[in-house]
């Protein structure tokens, strides 16, 4: 069924030899199937030694990124475009190398505030882009997930329905939508009707709670949640995002403003996450099973 995953940050706040066998190590030890590696700098990471740790604990892996103002392949400015795709094919290039099944996040735009809505030319850019890094990711069987994230993160994609819209467009078997309940928490207005309307189209899934803590220990409705993951049948990764200043990492916990200490024991909250999710998946599904349904009238 699905492949439970945890983000690297909830271990380290970068990716030196100690710090990717210390992720690693726990990740495996918690029997978690895979980690998610972020790759803002895909070519901070050392590519034979990540693959031979992963190798060695036996764990899958996913990466994850999101570009910035200079490589903003929705902007309309041409030099940008490009060095935004050079660095898509940088950190496909990386996560093809350390055994990668999965590249997602911001892909599709800079990973920042933005002060003016999206073009019509930048979104006809950035689908040309996606397109292109979808039919190189196709060779080493790598799935494109667009995350959807709220409007403080980008201006392109902030509703499912917007990710769904933006993947028919790009028309590339891998590319697929990839939901976060964190940004659904602040965007959508139904995030059980979101993940069924998303239906087949979701193919990553980011869980974490409305303040980024310990699951459970927010305000998301995680019922409707894992209903509308067990009505759709969904068996994609579910990777679980925390963050806490207890781990920072200078660039990725910026953006994301983790100023506030949620915990200090990754472990403690990794291994609660893992078991909130086996739950919960495991009740939405019995329920979703055993919910009779109606024959049509004309057959009664
Ligand atoms: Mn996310």
């Amino acid at each position: 069924m699905n492949k439970l995953g945890v983000h690297a940050l909830v271990w380290v706040g970068g990716w030196s030899h100690a710090e990717c066998t210390k992720a690693i190590e726990q990740t495996a030890k918690l029997g978690f199937d895979l980690i998610e590696i972020p790759a803002l700098d895909p070519k901070s990471i050392d590519v034979d030694f990540t693959r031979k740790t992963l190798e060695q604990n036996r764990l899958g892996v996913t990466m994850s990124l999101g570009l910035d103002a200079a490589t903003d392949i929705s902007s309309s400015d041409p030099e940008k475009v490009a060095a935004g795709e050079a660095r898509l094919a940088d950190a496909l290039r990386v996560a093809r190398d350390i055994g990668a099944t999965h590249v997602c996040g911001i892909l599709y735009s800079a990973f920042q505030k933005y002060f003016i809505p999206p073009t019509e030319k930048g979104i006809e850019n950035s689908i040309a882009a996606i397109r292109r890094l979808c039919d190189e990711a196709a060779k080493s069987n790598i799935t494109i997930g667009m995350e959807v994230v709220n409007r403080y993160e980008s201006n392109v994609l902030n509703t499912a329905a917007q990710a769904v819209a933006f993947c028919k467009r790009v028309g590339a078997p891998n590319v697929k939508v990839h939901l976060d309940t964190y940004h659904m928490n602040i965007e959508e207005a139904d995030t059980e009707a979101a993940i069924i309307q998303t239906g087949d189209y979701l193919g990553y899934f980011h869980i974490g709670e409305s303040n980024r803590g310990y699951m459970g220990a927010g305000s998301i409705d995680f019922d409707k949640v894992f209903g509308g993951l067990a009505k759709i049948g969904y068996s994609g990764p579910i990777t679980f995002e925390s963050f806490s200043s207890a781990v920072v990492n200078p660039q990725l916990s910026g953006i994301l403003a983790i100023w506030r200490n949620l915990w200090v024991d990754g472990e403690d909250l990794a291994a609660h996450a893992k078991a909130y999710i086996e739950v919960h998946l495991k009740a939405a599904r019995e329920a979703h099973a055993r919910t009779p349904i109606a024959a049509p009238l004309d057959r009664r």
